[in-house]
């Protein structure tokens, strides 16, 4: 049966779930397809789901401290309780380690214009504050074949740590909470279905699912995650961006904690460029293992999201928990890994992409590179001012602007990037 609606939405992840959230709590009549059987089942499943706030520029700073006022007022966010459970904040604290490629100067004086508190560290703070940590600079990350992984160094890091900085311990429940709040809403979610055409000659009309069922909607978002490359080329937009997309695939493992790592609760969560890896605690005294694409690796750039090997590989393990353990050296490895395969939608600077497009009533919220899910619940918010053609955002915790050209397809490439998934 075919619809009608003002907007419809591509994808069902966190990012589309909450974009539906606020296009309808703005009134908005609002139709969400996705080809999965529930929200929250592509990338944002396998998100490490990190809440943090280092960015390489002012606008993914004030957007993220944003955010993490709606991941801690959770059910204020949402306007209720969700039936379906409640993902929930962990806030355990970041430590960043200090390496040069993130420069933490230009760092601190974006944190203290958006207030965000945070303590910065020496190496011997740094070693008191995080049990079992080695504090050696080894920068740059190196393969663990390479003959000089483990030689010993003189030279030390410190760290920015930042006591807000956490993580959302069920990803593909916070998509849920948000789908569920949209439908509150009167948003309407089909599950199961591919989109395989977008409607209208010239602008976007609507979109046509692979039953043939068509839903009419001046207003078309392309949330697509790693998949929104090819629904682009489908739209026949790209042409002349500045900034392009690409899926990427990605091994997150778990292991058991080192002892004392999690305390007496969980772990903090530790970005690591000088190794070339992210980690955190997890409930059950586990500790979570990510990468951060060091110049060493060889990156896994994919053509077809769907025919990925989703299981972690033996060599990514030993690499990213080779060196987990290098720098807590009381880690244990065990010889079979425990993980999970993702995929990143990546930019050419590793900053998003929530725009307009050259085909009138098309627009996008992709590019998440890996950094996203902290941000969605904002996400939402931007689009909805995106789409009202307005340019800026001002957060309703924080009070901070976000300026939207930072996101913008046409923007000049963000040339402070790490170049990496911290953004
Ligand atoms: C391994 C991994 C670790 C990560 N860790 C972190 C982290 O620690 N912190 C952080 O902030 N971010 C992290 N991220 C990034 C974050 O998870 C993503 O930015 C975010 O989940 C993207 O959400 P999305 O809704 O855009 O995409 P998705 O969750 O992929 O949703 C897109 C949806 O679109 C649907 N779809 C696609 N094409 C079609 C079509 N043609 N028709 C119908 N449906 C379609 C798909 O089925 C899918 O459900 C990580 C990502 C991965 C993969």
């Amino acid at each position: 049966m075919n619809q009608t609606a003002d907007v419809v939405v591509v994808g069902a992840g966190v990012i589309g779930s909450s974009i539906a959230l606020e296009l309808a709590r703005d009134g908005l009549s609002v139709a969400v397809v996705d080809k999965a059987g529930a929200p929250g089942q592509g990338s944002t499943s396998a998100s490490s789901a990190v809440i943090r706030f280092n960015y390489s520029t002012w606008d993914g700073i004030a957007t993220a401290w944003e955010a993490k006022h709606c991941w801690e007022k959770w059910s204020d966010h949402l306007g209720g309780v969700d039936d379906a459970g409640m993902a929930r904040f962990h806030r355990v604290g970041k430590a960043f380690l200090d390496v040069d490629i993130a420069p933490m100067d230009k760092v601190l004086v974006m944190f203290d214009r958006a207030g965000i508190p945070y303590e910065v560290w020496d190496a011997d703070e740094l070693a008191r504050r995080i049990p079992g940590v080695d504090a050696g600079r080894f920068f740059p990350p190196k393969r663990i074949d390479d003959p000089t992984f483990w030689e010993d160094t003189d030279r030390r890091l410190g760290a920015l740590w930042t006591p807000d900085a956490g993580f959302v311990d069920d990803p593909a429940l916070a998509a849920v909470n948000l789908a569920n709040a949209a439908k509150r809403h009167g948003a309407v979610f089909t599950f199961g279905k591919r989109v395989t055409d977008v409607l209208g000659t010239g602008a976007a009309a609507g979109v046509r699912l692979e039953d043939g069922t068509e839903i009419s909607a001046p207003v078309v978002v392309n949330a697509a995650g790693p998949w929104s490359g090819a629904f682009n080329q489908l739209a026949g937009v790209g042409e002349g961006w500045t900034v392009t997309t690409r899926p990427m695939r990605q091994e997150v493992h778990h292991l058991p904690a080192p002892a004392g790592f999690n305390g007496d609760g969980i772990g903090p969560c530790i970005a690591d460029l000088d190794l070339g890896i992210y980690m955190r605690g997890t409930p059950g005294n586990g500790l979570l293992v990510g990468g951060t694409e060091p110049e060493c690796d060889v990156l896994d750039w994919v053509e077809d999201p769907d025919a990925i090997n989703p299981n972690p590989t033996q060599a990514v393990y030993e690499a990213q928990a080779t060196r987990a353990a290098r720098r807590l050296p009381d880690l244990g490895v065990p010889g079979k890994s425990v993980g999970i395969a993702g995929v990143y939608d990546v930019t050419d600077d590793w900053t998003p992409i929530y725009d307009r497009t050259e085909r009138e009533g098309f627009f996008v919220a992709i590019g998440t590179s890996g950094n996203q899910f902290k941000n969605a619940p904002v996400v939402g918010k931007i689009m909805r001012q995106v789409i009202k053609d307005e340019t800026t955002l001002v957060g309703e915790h924080t009070g901070l602007e976000v300026d939207l050209s930072a996101f913008s397809r046409l923007r000049e490439r963000n040339a402070d990037s790490t170049g990496t998934v911290m953004g």
